[in-house]
């Protein structure tokens, strides 16, 4: 069942394995929680995350550190906020494309499913984070202007699919734009270290209305955005009369299995899986949203 989706996805995520290395994957991961609320005096709602667990889950499996982990890791939670006002969406996929090809990253590709999250970095040929550990912003890796582009699952039909390019160093401001001109959203959001706060416009929201939300949420000092709790972090919006409508647990998890890579080799041709497989017949596929190594028989993927 190869759908609109598979295809973005699926090819760039079977590399054949250059590694000899174990598979790092862990599934003991442990979960962080997205609270979601309502502010009844502005007539809007929001949701919030502090993602320390899916941080240190991702960083671990990419070995990634400094400013590029950093964007990496704000990108996991781009796709959370996405999915979680995704109107019964099963799956949010955010791809940040380069558009210049002397970028060092090519693409970033992050999926949020309900209580998952994953994703993966293309980097550009030859170039490694070592040579670019001191690229600060989002155009010092993927250059400017940035496609953004989106794919909403809603678990049957095609896949809705979406892209705009924008200029920015903030994901936050990339994201902001994308909802305000593909889905006429007015939201505001935070990305600040492991913290995400998105606040949204629910119908009826005045232009005072949403001053009002946009105004507590800017008083949130950056101290209390770095270390304090979502609960209380919060309280900044009491005046609102905040009210929690409910949470979510998330964590970094891939669901990659043998079957599946087996299954996306299919779309592949006979030249191509000829010159993957090692002489006993077998491919050696990794992925590359957990690196964990699966070995697959050329006689199950053309069968
Ligand atoms: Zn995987």
């Amino acid at each position: 069942m190869a759908t609109k989706t598979d295809r973005l996805t699926t090819p760039d995520n079977i590399v054949p394995d250059e590694t000899d290395c174990e598979p790092t994957y862990s599934d003991k991961t442990v979960s962080d929680q997205l609270i979601r609320f309502l502010l009844p005096d502005a007539r809007a709602r929001g949701v919030i995350i502090r993602a320390t667990h899916i941080f240190e889950e991702a960083n671990r499996i990419h070995g990634l550190n400094g400013n590029i982990a950093h964007l990496f890791d704000q990108s996991l939670l781009a796709s959370i906020l996405l999915l979680s006002i995704s109107k019964g969406g099963t799956r949010q996929v955010l791809q940040l494309n380069s558009t210049t090809s002397s970028a060092p990253v090519q693409m970033l590709l992050t999926e949020a499913r309900q209580g998952d999250v994953r994703g993966f970095i293309n980097w550009a040929d030859g170039q490694t984070i070592l040579h670019h550990d001191d690229g600060e912003t989002l155009s010092g890796w993927l250059g400017k202007p940035v496609r953004f582009s989106t794919v909403r699952d809603l678990g049957f039909g095609q896949p809705y699919v979406s892209s705009i390019e924008h200029e920015s160093d903030f994901l936050a401001d990339h994201l902001i734009h994308y909802l305000h001109q593909s889905v006429q959203i007015r939201a505001d959001i935070v990305l600040h270290g492991d913290l995400a706060i998105m606040i949204e416009a629910m119908p009826g929201c005045s232009d005072d209305d949403w001053f009002k939300a946009v105004e507590s949420m800017a008083k949130i000092p950056n101290g209390v955005l770095e270390t304090a709790s979502t609960a209380s972090i919060l309280t900044y919006f009491n005046d609102l009369h905040i009210k929690q409508a409910g949470t979510d647990a998330y964590r970094y998890h891939c669901d990659c299995s043998p079957e599946k890579m087996t299954q996306a080799m299919k779309s592949f041709s006979p030249e191509q899986l000829a010159s993957l497989a090692d002489e006993a017949g077998n491919i050696t596929a990794s992925c590359q949203y957990c690196r964990s190594h699966h070995i697959i028989k050329l006689t199950q993927i053309v069968a």
